[in-house]
């Protein structure tokens, strides 16, 4: 579903992403962690075009992702992001915030557009949150409604960038079961995040990085038990 190949990029002179080869299957649950600035966030964003890449191949669905144009427009909706800050639009309402991609993107029809935001909004468990604006709702619930939204587009894929991080505590479990569930339900997903405890239920695999580079892969179970590299090591006798 996705496939880097001999990606680099650069910021200046700084080397953020470092010849990445990263497949992701469809269906595949793929958690990617590492310390902080080690290039997680620009890989996400660079799968969605939100940044650009100096060199090698991005494809999705066997598409390769162009520089621009209609046709990026296109491929970019089939990539859903979450992040860390939730981004929804502050003044429309949780409703509109789901149902304006697929109106003004996919061209959907109002009507069904909403129903279809309806659904999703229960799916996610704010179906009674429909008519608030954001700032009304609870952390929890606006990360859980910017889930919402990037499915309304029926993305091939989802990207989540420490979609916890910002959340209190006691609102982490109500996004990660809503995670879990779009991984059950079959999602193809690329999550960063540092919740352990995700990773070892929904991921299928592992991805380590650090200054850069993809060091690591491994399924949870043996990255987590027995982490291969220097680096690892050193950043899971951090964090655990
Ligand atoms: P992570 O998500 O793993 O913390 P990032 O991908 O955000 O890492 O950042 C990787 C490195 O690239 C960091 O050193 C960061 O400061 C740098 N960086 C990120 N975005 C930019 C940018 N737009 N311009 C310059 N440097 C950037
Ligand atoms: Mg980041």
């Amino acid at each position: 579903m996705v496939s880097m190949r001999g990606v680099q990029k650069w910021f200046g002179r700084l080397h953020v992403l470092q010849d990445i080869d990263f497949d992701v299957a469809s269906g595949e649950v793929v958690v990617v962690i590492g310390p902080s600035g080690s290039g997680k966030s620009t890989l996400c964003r660079t799968i969605n075009r939100l940044e650009t890449i100096d060199e090698g191949t991005i494809e999705i669905d066997g598409k390769t992702l162009p520089e621009e144009g209609k046709a990026l427009a296109g491929l970019r909706a089939d990539v859903g992001m979450v992040f860390q800050s939730f981004n929804l639009f502050a003044h429309k309402t949780v409703l509109e915030n789901v149902t304006l991609g697929p109106i003004k993107v996919r061209g959907t029809k109002n009507a069904e557009a909403e129903q279809r935001a309806h659904e999703l909004l229960e799916r996610v468990g704010v179906a009674n949150q429909a008519s608030k604006l954001p700032a009304q709702l609870s952390g929890g619930q606006q990360q859980r409604v910017a889930i919402a939204r990037a499915l309304a587009m029926e993305p091939k894929v989802m990207l989540f960038d420490e979609p916890t991080s910002a959340l209190d505590p006691e609102m982490i479990k109500e996004v990660l079961d809503t995670m879990v569930d779009l991984a059950e339900r079959g999602m193809t997903m690329i999550v960063v995040t540092h919740e352990m405890g995700f990773a070892r239920t929904a991921a299928n695999r592992v991805v380590f990085m650090s200054d850069g580079r993809i060091v690591e892969e491994n399924t949870p179970e043996q990255f987590f038990t027995n982490p291969q590299s220097d680096r690892a090591k050193d950043f899971l006798g951090k964090i655990l």
